[in-house]
């Protein structure tokens, strides 16, 4: 995790708290493509690096905090190597407890809410409540 967390830092996140602007500054450093999707899914098209780029979807009529989470999720796994040796589609899902969607769902965390910046103002939903406290549980469990 610790070396996660360096290379997480070279991009910014854990360093401050990333916004709707750091989207396509990611996207844009990371290169890669963002696929605006109508409905609600979104995911990760893991292409090996032998093969092509990876590109990552997301809804096209998500805003604030719900597209937030959903955007650094999925930059969570290309990030942390989620990119096996086929294409693969990794589909958000909130409820997963899949290994590679709780990575993905800790580097969304910590985008959002880094250590030493103020986590309260993400509470001003349900679903903000809900990643404040999964946030106070990841901090308090692995210090990061
Ligand atoms: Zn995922």
């Amino acid at each position: 995790m610790q070396h996660l967390m360096t290379s997480l830092r070279c991009y910014g996140i854990g360093v401050k708290p990333q916004t709707e602007n750091d989207i396509p500054r990611l996207s844009k450093l990371l290169r890669i493509p963002i696929l605006w999707t109508p409905g609600d899914f979104a995911f990760t098209y893991a292409i090996p690096d032998s093969i092509g780029r990876s590109f990552i979807g997301l809804p096209a009529k998500a805003k604030g905090i719900d597209l937030q989470f959903k955007a650094f999720h999925e930059f969570g796994h290309i990030l942390s190597g989620h990119v096996g040796d086929e294409p693969e589609i990794l589909w958000y899902d909130k409820l997963s407890r899949d290994k590679r969607e709780i990575e993905a769902d800790a580097v969304a965390l910590i985008a959002l809410m880094p250590v030493g910046s103020d986590w309260q103002d993400i509470r001003t939903s349900r679903f903000g409540v809900r990643l404040y406290n999964e946030r106070l549980r990841l901090y308090f469990t692995y210090g990061i």
